[in-house]
């Protein structure tokens, strides 16, 4: 009798322990959302040229001039069209 209750109580401390080690182990997360579009970055078609100096620069940048060109700064625009003149 004394036996069986030893084996009983191992039994049952076994099914503890591994209770508690199936309960501390975490489940899998779940992987991370994909991260959004990035709107910031602006399509490639934007990328213009300067006519003076060929720099590229994002349109949003540039600084166009009358006839339709774009420039990478003022003083470029002034240049060209003072090459016209
Ligand atoms: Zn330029």
């Amino acid at each position: 009798m004394g036996v069986f209750l030893r084996v009983l109580l191992v039994v049952g401390a076994v099914l503890l322990v591994i209770k508690l080690l199936k309960s501390r182990r975490k489940p899998p997360e779940p992987p991370p959302p994909a991260p959004a579009a990035r709107p910031a970055v602006k399509s490639p078609a934007e990328i213009v040229a300067c006519a003076h100096c060929a720099l590229r620069l994002p349109q949003a940048e540039a600084v166009q001039a009358g006839d339709g060109r774009y420039f990478c700064g003022e003083a470029h625009r002034r240049a060209a069209e003072q090459r016209l003149d």
